[in-house]
């Protein structure tokens, strides 16, 4: 190493705090200044593809409340998973697998293991483009977060167009436990079988009554660098009675709802055309079965 290398490598250097507890990670982030960090995947990939690291970081993996999976009960009956929660643990964790399978099949779309041993749950809803995000969407999922020292509840739609405006810590996904007789799905497609950024992703989640109408029905759409978000018109559509429906007033809803974006790989036409693809055929299988 040359002297001019050298003297590049002590200018970057990165300075990082521990807190220990979420009061001190918050009054941390007001004076220091830093980025949260959790597993630092994410940091990964972007620093990989040429976005400098953040000078200042806070280091969330020492903070114990944040790990916890519990119970919560107010309205509702909720699975509370902390932030800090591993992508693996999410696959694993009893709790998890039994009340929130859909998450756990999102989280095995995520990345390959020994990124998901590192990778947070809290870092992917976060980034605001996680993978998970779209299968939490249509699980109805909150947010728990901390903001300076109030904490709020928040629908995680609502947060995800708002958190860009203040200084969060996110404290947990809080996922209220599904009645027996819900289905859902799960599709993340990618140029190629292996974990690279997805092309988008696809998520529902439903439940019939009688005359094999649906209750309700919650379709989201995600993945790559879209913004993810719920197909509330297309769920209006498909929710009760809808014996009017064809495959092309389907396929035409999404087109017309889900906007998409290109990139050097691909176009936004393509990208709308694979979604509406995928869901048309998977809606159609929903609305034809018993
Ligand atoms: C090889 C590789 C493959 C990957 N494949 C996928 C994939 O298939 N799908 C996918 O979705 N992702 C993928 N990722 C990205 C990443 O691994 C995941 O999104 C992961 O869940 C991010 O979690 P993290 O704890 O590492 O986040 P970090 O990198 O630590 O943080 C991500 C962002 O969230 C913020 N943040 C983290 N925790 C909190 C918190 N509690 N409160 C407030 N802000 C917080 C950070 O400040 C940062 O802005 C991949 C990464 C790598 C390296």
């Amino acid at each position: 190493m040359n002297a001019e290398q050298q003297s590049t490598m002590l200018k970057s250097e990165i300075f990082v705090e521990h807190p220990i507890t979420i009061e001190n990670a918050i009054k941390l982030k007001v004076l220091f200044e830093g980025e949260y960090v959790a597993g630092g995947t994410l940091h990964q990939i972007q620093w990989e593809s040429g976005v400098p690291l953040p000078s200042r970081l806070i280091n969330l993996s020492c903070i114990e409340q944040l790990k916890k999976v519990r119970y919560e009960k107010n309205d509702e009956n909720i699975l509370a998973i902390g932030a800090l929660t591993s992508i693996a643990e999410c696959i694993t964790h009893p709790e998890i697998v039994e009340h929130c399978p859909l998450l756990t099949e999102a989280c095995r779309n995520i990345a390959a293991p020994a990124v998901r041993n590192r990778a947070t749950i809290g870092g992917n809803v976060a980034s605001g483009i996680g993978d998970a995000i779209p299968a939490l969407l249509v699980l109805d999922a909150k947010v728990k977060i901390a903001l300076k020292d109030q904490i709020y509840v928040i629908d995680l739609a609502t947060w995800l167009k708002e958190k860009g405006s203040y200084p969060f810590l996110l404290l947990d996904i809080l996922i209220p436990l599904q009645a027996k007789k819900t289905k859902s799905f799960y599709r993340k497609v990618g140029r190629r079988e292996a974990f690279t950024a997805s092309l988008v992703t696809v998520s529902c989640c439903w439940s019939k009554c009688g005359h094999n109408e649906n209750s309700f029905i919650r379709i989201a759409v995600g993945g790559g660098t879209h913004f993810p978000i719920r197909l509330q018109k297309l769920e209006k559509l498909l929710t009760g009675s809808r014996s009017q429906i064809t495959r092309d007033i389907i396929y035409n809803t999404i087109l017309e709802e889900f906007h998409s974006y290109s990139d050097a790989f691909v176009t936004e036409s393509y990208r709308k055309k694979v979604t509406a693809n995928i869901l048309t055929e998977k809606l159609e299988t929903i609305l034809r079965e018993g």
